[in-house]
């Protein structure tokens, strides 16, 4: 998922499951976002997409077939701008995915559909999704305490020939924690991870590890950290400016340079002064400098640090 885009259709869903990790801005809302960025046009999508070099998308929400027209047009417009290789799966609870919903997305080339059946009834939704062709998953809460429901869904899953199911560690969010803790789940796994969905996870997966079902474990961690980071280095290195060095986290760092002469030899003019890559600043001419400043910022802007790492005044005191 760290190559693919997340599009974030709408906060909307016609569910209200009690460990919900959508955050309070999201859930709820008519609100789209293509990876970090608030966006109000599919075409941003494509924006985003060529702006990390994505070799795909990850559609979620909300449930996005409440907005089927809108997400019916993005795979179309996706997949004419980035061709048939450019592979799309969509989450989905399946309380809207009627025959017609699922010919549409199947026709306009969804490649995966990943099916999270808060409730029974959602599971012929499955079935149906089973008929057209596509890849089809299956993506259950490891809630504690349930790993008997759990395998009974992961048995049907096995049964019916759904590709894989992933088990999803439960997590602590801002928005869910009373929920959670009301229930007796606290974190004890990573920085989120509900105490005991780990462990839930791995008495199902040693029941199926000689079954014919691609089963999988995905902790929280992974999915905040490894992910997003390795989307972030993704798009920095497809779209950071020459000045900008990539760290292992996943951020830019820039040296912000104010001085009386013109360093445009070694980097951009911005404002009244010029940003240069760390590793030149020890090639510019000292005496000339006043300050150097060490910005830190995330791909989309955002200012995580600024340190002034060298000042003329100080240095002369
Ligand atoms: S189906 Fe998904 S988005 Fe909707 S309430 Fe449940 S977890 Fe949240």
């Amino acid at each position: 998922m760290g190559s693919k885009m997340v599009v974030f259709i709408s906060g909307e869903c016609g569910d209200s499951c009690y460990y919900c990790p959508v955050s309070e801005g999201r859930f709820g809302k008519d609100f789209a976002y293509a990876n970090e960025r608030k966006v109000t046009e599919l075409e941003d999508f494509i924006y985003e997409s060529y702006r990390m070099n994505a070799l795909g998308a990850g559609i979620t929400g909300g449930d996005p077939l409440l907005h089927l027209d809108r997400v019916v047009e993005l795979i179309t417009l996706l997949k004419d701008e980035f061709g048939r290789s450019y592979h799309i799966h969509l989450y989905t609870t399946g309380r809207y995915a009627s025959m017609d919903a699922l010919t549409e997305l199947a026709k306009a080339g969804l490649d995966e559909i990943r099916f999270h059946p808060v409730k029974e009834q959602y599971l012929s939704a499955v079935e149906r999704a089973l008929r057209l062709g596509i890849d089809v998953g299956l993506e259950l809460p490891a809630i504690p305490g349930e790993e008997e429901r759990i395998s009974q869904l992961v048995n049907w899953a096995r049964n019916k020939g759904v590709k894989f199911v992933n088990l999803n560690e439960l997590e602590l969010t801002e928005r869910n924690f009373q929920s959670l803790n009301s229930r007796g789940f606290r974190i004890g796994h990573g920085l989120a991870g509900v105490s005991g969905s780990f462990e839930a996870s791995m008495r199902v997966l040693e029941k199926f590890h000689e079954a014919e079902i691609s089963l999988h474990y995905c902790s929280s961690v992974y999915k905040d950290v490894v992910e997003t980071r390795t989307r972030f280095i993704r798009t920095l290195r497809a779209s950071g400016k020459p000045y900008e060095e990539v760290t292992g986290e996943g951020t830019s760092l820039r040296a912000v340079v104010k001085a009386s002469v013109d360093l445009s030899e070694f980097g951009e003019r911005s404002g009244d002064a010029f940003v240069v890559s760390p590793s030149l600043v020890n090639l510019l001419p000292k005496e000339k400098i006043d300050e150097i400043w060490m910005v830190e910022e995330l791909p989309y802007g955002q200012r995580l640090s600024e340190k002034l790492v060298y000042s003329k005044s100080k240095d002369s005191q």
